[in-house]
């Protein structure tokens, strides 16, 4: 057998510790390894994978598309996208779209509209509040706009116009809020920052002082948008509506494309302002239009929701079990974390992947469970089964 391990050793810039695992096929919520060991897949591609692996609507359309038409240059009209643009618009509270290839890029472009917007409405107004231990992406102005140093610290000095204020406390946004600001960026729930969910009434309080203040409120819904919180949107669940939001994530059912959407007041782009060589290109779109089309038909953010109670549940079960090792289980939807007492996150995913499950070690001592959003009850429950038995192998638990 090749040894890729040592070949992404000699031939990659090393930016991810890798888990020591080739994943070769993916079916559903299940993955193979090259020497044929199946894994339940509880990281999803980060998310990503909203209907499994290789769900038959993603790969038929794909097949279909990439027969037809690979890609063109926006400057011709192309319908997949058009197909797609529809179809997020009619089922959400936001009236315009720009299609690009990623979470970074999404929301990079949701700021560059906000700053359109401050420029022309607010008086040139160009800050942006973001939240403490947030997570908006990699790219120099996206790692600014990040609330979590250790992303930072490597590039400073970074591109100016974020003020990081504490996530979940609105009278801090208040006091940050001057005429120079033009906009909030938050995620409804926090994910790569350890799966923070806000108390009930902080993003109603933060779209009312938006509103006070005549600034833009941008969700980045990256994470949290297409169902995997329990409805099709987060902020749904919150009883609001944003300004402008960011998607990427699960809205290709694994391929990549991002989405910057808003309402009609703030989608203040015109010609020449904003662009992407392959953003919107047809056989991305089509995944993404299957996927949400089937998302939609199908009702599976209310089987998130579902699979989301059933995991908390089972996941108190455990609590229960093991005294004193599990201090926290929060989440939303199939959006959650498990805390434990000590950092064991690590070793316990590790710890996990030998018994046969994929977990994501998010915190020193917190991993991140985000399956599939159309998981099974059966598949939940051997989940918990072996992380349990990953707990007992750690000899941690009682
Ligand atoms: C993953 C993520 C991003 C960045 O997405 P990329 O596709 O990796 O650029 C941005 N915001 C949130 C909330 C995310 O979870």
């Amino acid at each position: 057998m090749v040894d890729w391990m040592e070949i992404e050793k000699k031939h990659f810039m090393r930016t991810v510790e890798r888990a020591p695992l080739t994943i070769v096929k993916g079916q559903g919520s299940h993955v193979w390894d090259e020497s044929g060991k199946k894994y339940l897949d509880f990281v999803a591609g980060w998310a990503v994978n909203s209907l499994g692996h290789c769900h038959p609507a993603v790969v038929e359309a794909v097949r279909r598309q990439v027969g037809e038409l690979i890609q063109t240059s926006n400057h011709y009209y192309t319908i997949p996208q058009l197909q797609l643009a529809q179809l997020l618009v009619e089922n959400s509270s936001l009236d315009k779209i720009f299609l690009c290839n990623s979470g970074a890029e999404a929301t990079e472009g949701a700021v560059k509209l906000a700053r359109r917007y401050g420029k022309l409405h607010l008086d040139g107004a160009y800050e942006v509040i973001t939240g403490t231990g947030s997570f908006h992406g990699r790219t120099l102005a996206m790692v600014s706009a990040s609330g979590q140093l250790k992303h930072q610290a490597p590039y400073t000095p970074l591109p100016a116009g974020f003020i990081n204020v504490e996530y979940n406390n609105i009278e801090a946004i208040k006091k940050a809020t001057s005429r120079t600001v033009c906009a909030v960026m938050l995620e409804p729930v926090q994910g790569e920052g350890g799966v923070n969910v806000p108390s009930p009434d902080y993003l109603k309080e933060v779209r009312r002082w938006c509103d006070e203040k005549g600034i833009v409120l941008i969700l980045d819904e990256i994470q949290t948008g297409i169902g995997r919180t329990g409805t099709l949107f987060a902020h749904q669940s919150f009883g609001i509506e944003p300004d402008i939001m960011s998607l990427a994530k699960g809205l290709g059912g694994g391929l990549p494309i991002g989405a910057i959407m808003a309402k009609d007041k703030f989608s203040v782009f015109t010609f020449g302002e904003h662009g992407s060589t392959f953003g919107g290109n047809p056989v991305t779109c089509a995944a993404a239009f299957e996927t949400l089309k089937f998302i939609l038909e199908n009702d599976v953010p209310r089987n998130a929701y579902d699979m989301g109670q059933r995991l908390t549940e089972r996941l108190n079960g455990l609590s229960a079990k093991h005294p004193g090792l599990i201090t926290n289980i929060r989440g939303k939807g199939l959006l959650m974390a498990v805390q434990f007492s000590s950092d064991i996150a690590k070793t316990l995913a590790q710890k996990c992947l030998e018994a046969g499950l994929l977990v994501n070690d998010v915190k020193p001592n917190a991993i991140r469970l985000m399956p599939a959003l159309t998981i099974t009850a059966g598949e939940i429950d051997e989940a918990v089964d072996l992380l349990d038995k990953a707990i007992t192998r750690l000899g941690v638990g009682n």
